[in-house]
């Protein structure tokens, strides 16, 4: 073909693309937000702000658990079951990360203390069946008038990333059709506080985490009681504990998903063929983006802090952003969340509309937002210079609470794992 030729062919596909004799469906792709996605993002943001953001530094200090704003947001329906479906409604996947770096944007602190129950609904609500779902799902969040919260509990003492370690067991009691729990969980958000808890637990240890199922403990059972309450370097709003099984004795109809559905995935194990499911790994995979949203919101809120700041702060008869090692920094913590920021959206699209993650994009998701945050807040604290160092202003709190995004839901570390081996196929160690 002639260089003219070439060029008109171009020139003609570019008209094309533009919509000249095209499909009249519009763009397949588009970072734009629809009507709906925008009312909820202002939405929860005024929340954040006004409710969130103001009540957030009492919280940290007190080191508890913000009862009157958890009520406050299931008044106006953020937290509850119907919010949630709400959220969840959305085909596009987005309106999930945005409702929650909105949230935690406000503060991290109370928003884990908000959505950290949205772990354990994720669990019965990926492993349940649809009886399951209908009376659980609801009990996680209580009423409006009494909201509850529930607590995910996977991790141990001696099993946090390496989840096939659990020792803690589930024993059937053939005769009274019960599930008998012991063993101790360690750092569970909500934990001994919650009304609902969900307990990974081991009916064959012989077959690692392959043998693990997940079991609804209901409110006020026997034998499920809080340990020790871990006082923590950030997140402090957001109560984490040990929770202690002893002879806990559940119904038949607390493991999630059912008894044959159980022994039918133990058999095929045994006999050497794949497991469909690996019930805290299945668990951990689907909420990654999500998580890596709420770091993105930490963000954010330190990035937009110390840019005003430094537009105030004068040193040397100018404000210092007019200084390039300042005003580049801002430029590249912009940068950073937004990058995160996309990440975190294809995660949680590729997760709603039934993607596969073959390069473990769910995880890209939350190590790239985890330390972002990290890397964000650490700047921002720089950025206000001894202010930033003080818990008179909000970036020091922002940093702490940024630090266990980079540790819980998988470590960095593990991410790496996850991603290496997708990308790879080898088994990396
Ligand atoms: C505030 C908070 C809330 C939490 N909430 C919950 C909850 O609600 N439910 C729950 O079940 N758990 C929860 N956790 C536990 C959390 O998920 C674990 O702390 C996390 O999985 C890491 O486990 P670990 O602490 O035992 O660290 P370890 O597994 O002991 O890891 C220590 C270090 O070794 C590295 N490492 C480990 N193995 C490898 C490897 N193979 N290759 C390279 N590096 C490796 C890790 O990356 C890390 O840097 C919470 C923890 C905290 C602090």
């Amino acid at each position: 073909m002639s260089e003219r030729g070439a060029v008109a062919e171009a020139e003609e596909l570019v008209a094309e693309a533009a919509g000249g004799g095209g499909s009249t469906d519009g763009p397949a792709f588009t970072l734009e937000l629809n009507q709906d996605q925008k009312d909820i993002r202002d939405w929860v943001h005024g929340f954040a702000e006004n409710v969130v953001r103001p009540a957030a530094s009492e919280w940290d200090e007190r080191e508890e658990t913000p009862w009157p704003v958890i009520q406050e947001a299931a008044k106006i329906g953020l937290y509850g079951f119907e919010g949630l479906a709400q959220f969840w409604a959305d085909e596009t996947g987005l309106t999930l990360p945005i409702v929650n770096e909105e949230l935690f944007w406000g503060d991290a602190g109370i928003g884990m203390s908000i959505f950290g129950t949205s772990l354990a609904v994720a669990a019965i609500f990926g492993q349940g069946t649809p009886e399951q779902l209908g009376e659980w799902i609801p009990q996680c969040f209580g009423t409006a008038e009494e909201p509850k919260v529930a607590a995910f509990c996977s991790s141990e003492p001696d099993a946090g990333s390496d989840v096939s370690a659990i020792r803690t067991t589930a024993k059937y009691d053939e005769a009274k059709d019960e599930w008998v729990l012991n063993g101790q969980k360690a750092w569970a958000t909500n934990g001994g506080i919650a009304d609902v808890h969900v307990i990974i637990a081991s009916v064959d240890r012989k077959l690692g985490s392959r043998g693990h199922a997940a079991f609804v403990v209901p409110p006020g059972t026997a034998g499920c009681e809080q340990g020790a309450k871990v006082k923590k370097h950030g997140l402090r709003a957001s109560h984490t504990a040990d929770v202690h099984l002893d002879d806990c004795r559940v119904p038949g109809s607390c493991l999630l998903g059912g008894k044959e559905k159980l022994d039918e995935r133990l058999a095929r194990v045994r006999e050497g063929k794949k497991s469909k499911s690996q019930a805290a790994m299945q668990t951990f995979e689907a909420s990654r983006p999500t998580v890596g949203a709420q770091a993105v919101g930490i963000a954010r809120a330190a990035y937009e802090y110390s840019l005003e700041y430094a537009k105030e702060r004068e040193q040397f008869g100018r404000p210092i952003v007019e200084n390039q090692a300042i005003a580049f920094a801002l430029a590249d913590m912009k940068l950073e969340i937004d990058a995160a920021r996309l990440l975190v959206w294809r995660g949680a699209w590729m997760g709603r509309s039934g993607q596969t993650f073959e390069n473990a994009e769910g995880s890209m998701a939350k190590l790239k937002a985890g330390e972002v945050a990290v890397w964000v807040t650490e700047r921002a604290i720089q950025i206000l210079g001894g202010n930033g160092y003080t818990r008179e202003f909000p970036v020091e709190r922002m940093s702490r609470d940024a630090k266990i995004y980079t540790i819980f839901e998988g470590t960095s570390e593990i991410q790496r794992l996850v991603i290496s081996r997708a990308i790879s196929g080898m088994q990396i160690r």
